[in-house]
């Protein structure tokens, strides 16, 4: 039985850490659902916690039944929130929530994939532009791709000032909000550095890593100043005036944005539908760039049903591993090594500029308890 209970969930527990093989758990009774029937509860043996098969499963706490997979398909087709919500006759908070407990399985998945590449494929790093709560917020969605392979190895988000061309009425708006609730200068800098730690965490054999980029001065300044990839990446730039052909050497991330334009909803330009929260946006970003790197066929036109990890060069039985358990196994956040990035969207830890308020951290995101459940049979 010790098979499917891999460890104890509590994360102050040795056994959390390094269960004993067998026996490090007991019978703890049972306890009635009505989404699930009966349910058998275990205790541990070292710290006394009592638990079930459903701790560990990424249902837990969950009382409708609504397919993960068609969620991500449906985020990943263009389907708007509420459109989904009318469709499995639930609330868009019911979505909204699968699709936050998706984005942490692709964090996960991504995480676990990470030691297993061997690949010395260029990548790119550029911005998405899109924007959240209102076109007074816009945002630079931060990808870094492979060159080859379109594979998504890490998102990062950072705000920046509304440019372009604004009207006085548009001036005076965004200058009463900046007065109220603050700016936004230097999360470009903050975010492309995060996209540097990421390089720097990608297993590499030997040799220097060749990062193309368009000419943003700030992406400059952060790699000078970043010691750290000194003599591991040689940068090359590009305009990003150039034409966006396949001979662009920006052509892989030109490439993903047109994926996440055409295929996500809150992405679409002229939309009628976007993002209201930032970490929503991150969540959706994340469950969309798993979509894309696990399920999407690598060409679709030439047949070629390898997936984007696949092509990455990333461990195929590893990847077929962690599929089997994207629906179906939680992760644990003290079992995953994550980068920057991951962590600040694991803990909804962006800001949303020019909002107010405090939302509360979903149950799901540490794991933590909530009130027990009445226990039926000792
Ligand atoms: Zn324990």
């Amino acid at each position: 039985m010790s098979h499917s209970l891999p460890f104890c969930p509590n994360r102050d527990c040795a056994f959390h850490h390094a269960p004993p093989g067998d026996g490090w758990f007991r019978p703890y009774g049972v306890y009635r659902t009505k989404a699930y029937g009966t349910v058998k509860r275990y205790a541990c043996r070292l710290c006394g916690k009592s638990f079930s098969r459903r701790t560990f499963r990424l249902s837990y706490y969950l009382h409708l039944h609504v397919s993960f997979r068609d969620i991500l398909y449906g985020l990943a087709s263009c389907s708007g929130l509420r459109a989904m919500a009318r469709r499995y006759g639930v609330t868009d908070k019911v979505i909204s929530n699968r699709i936050g407990r998706l984005a942490r399985q692709a964090i996960g998945t991504t995480a676990g994939l990470r030691p297993t590449q061997r690949s010395t494929e260029a990548l790119a790093a550029d911005g998405f532009e899109s924007f959240v709560l209102s076109q007074y917020c816009p945002v630079d969605i931060h990808h870094l791709i492979g060159a080859d392979s379109q594979y998504v190895h890490a998102c990062d988000l950072a705000h920046f000032r509304r440019k372009g061309r604004t009207t006085d009425y548009q001036k005076r708006k965004r200058e009463r909000l900046e007065k109220t609730f603050g700016g936004v200068s230097g999360e470009i800098f903050a975010s492309f550095e995060r996209i540097c730690r990421a390089i720097d965490d990608l297993p590499r054999p030997s040799g220097t890593i060749d990062l193309h980029t368009d000419e943003k001065r700030e992406y400059r300044a952060v790699l000078a100043a970043n010691g750290f990839l000194d003599g591991k990446v040689r940068r090359h730039t590009t305009s990003s005036r150039k034409a966006r052909t396949s001979w662009n050497p920006l052509w892989p991330v030109n490439y993903y944005d047109r994926e996440l334009r055409k295929d996500q909803a809150s992405m679409v330009r002229e939309t009628t539908r976007w993002s209201q929260e930032t970490n929503n946006c991150m969540e959706r970003t994340y469950a969309y760039a798993a979509h894309h790197n696990l399920y999407k066929p690598f060409r679709i036109r030439q047949r070629d049903d390898r997936t984007h990890a696949e092509m990455a060069g990333f461990d195929v039985r590893k990847i077929e591993f962690l599929k089997r358990r994207f629906f179906r196994e939680r992760y644990f956040y003290t079992k995953v090594s994550f980068n920057a990035s991951e962590w600040l969207v694991w803990l909804r830890a962006y800001h949303t500029p020019f909002s107010a308020g405090w939302r509360e951290l979903p149950k799901y995101v540490t794991g933590e308890e909530r009130r027990r459940p009445s226990r039926l049979a000792a």
